[in-house]
């Protein structure tokens, strides 16, 4: 059965053609549906027969909550949601002034190996459908009672390796009948493949593209990122010139901090020869210790000097607040931790 759900009003619109009802039906079954209703019974406004017809000929899954965590500190809110199949991914509602930011999986699992990421330990197990990943923006929302106002594709998976279904989601979340959130308020975060980077560009969206580059050298981004060996720093630099030219859109590029891996003097001096002439924005995260990894979060005096030379020589970089250390709120974790306790992982 179709995924409801995963429909633009487009392409509900044309169903309800074919199955015989009205034009303005579709629009009534879209709303609900991005309001957060989980069966058609929820649906009062449309006629019983009507009901019992969609159920009949459309699947319309929801996920459940399996479990949530919330920050004494600063009122971060972390979901682990089980899907219909049981699978898990992780959702992370953060309090900005700016404007409350969910942070949401586009994959369960990912394929991209690297070596300091809790999300990649156990590979791809699937990647999500649109509906799935709208579904984590939708209830989050509705679970905390808290308007959500941004996303970031920066959870579990890597979007550009789930395109498609990607760019629907954007199309669903986007929509003024849907919950309309702009694309300026959308930050999607990549490892760096470049081919998807350069189809983005074309695509000419307003969202936010965050590449995370993590070393400016192919021996140490290769030793760390695995993607590096198929697109190296040089060709990700260069498309992500062809994004900016393209789009107009200043790249964010994130930088995890691993302490006398990336951090040094050295690896700064190298790192603002080669973003000289993007337009840029360094994001430094102090790297999150992950249990399976040797790999060790840089010193706070280390991730402040390296700052400042970066500032100092023109390249704006900023260190990025940790939100929910209480509760383990870096991505992948909490799935694993689940999983694990389960015995499947
Ligand atoms: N696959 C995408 C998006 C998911 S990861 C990507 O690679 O960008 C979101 C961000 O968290 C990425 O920058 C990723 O490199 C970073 N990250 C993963 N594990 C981390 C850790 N242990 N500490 C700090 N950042 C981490």
């Amino acid at each position: 059965m179709k995924d409801i759900k995963s429909m633009t009003l487009a392409e509900l619109t044309e169903e309800f053609t074919a199955l015989g009802e009205p034009k303005f039906r579709a629009g009534q079954v879209y709303t609900w549906l991005h309001r957060g209703a989980r069966s058609f019974d929820e649906m009062t406004n449309l006629s019983k027969p009507l009901r019992e017809k969609l159920a009949q000929n459309y699947a319309l899954p929801s996920p459940t909550v399996a479990r949530r965590l919330e920050s004494k500190k600063d009122g971060t809110i972390k979901y682990l949601w089980r899907l219909t199949d049981g699978n898990c991914v992780e959702s992370v509602l953060m309090r900005y002034h700016h404007g409350n930011t969910v942070c949401i999986s586009s994959e369960v699992g990912c394929p991209m190996g690297c070596a300091f990421c809790a999300s990649t330990l156990g590979g791809l197990v699937r990647r999500l459908t649109p509906s799935e990943m709208l579904d984590q923006v939708l209830f989050t929302q509705l679970d905390s009672g808290l308007p959500v106002s941004n996303i970031v594709l920066m959870g579990i998976g890597e979007p550009l390796d789930n395109y498609d279904t990607v760019l629907r989601f954007l199309a669903l979340v986007n929509s003024p009948e849907g919950m309309n959130i702009g694309m300026r308020h959308i930050s999607l975060s990549t490892c760096g493949v470049v081919d998807k980077i350069d189809r983005l560009a074309e695509e000419n969206l307003q969202l936010t593209l965050s590449v995370s580059l993590h070393a400016p050298t192919d021996e140490v981004r290769s030793s760390i990122m695995p993607i590096n060996r198929k697109y190296p720093v040089d060709t990700l630099l260069a498309a992500c010139k062809r994004y900016f030219e393209k789009t107009g859109r200043r790249i964010s590029f994130e930088y995890a901090m691993i302490r006398g891996v990336n951090d040094t003097p050295q690896m700064a001096q190298i790192l603002i020869k080669k973003l000289r002439g993007i337009a840029a924005h360094v994001n430094l995260i102090p790297l999150n210790d992950v249990a399976e990894s040797p790999l060790k979060p840089s010193l706070p005096e280390t991730v402040r000097a390296f700052q400042q030379t970066l500032e100092q020589q023109g390249i704006p970089a900023t260190v990025r607040r940790t939100l929910g250390s209480d509760i383990n709120a870096s991505c992948g974790q909490l799935r694993r931790n689940f999983e694990r306790e389960n015995g499947r992982m």
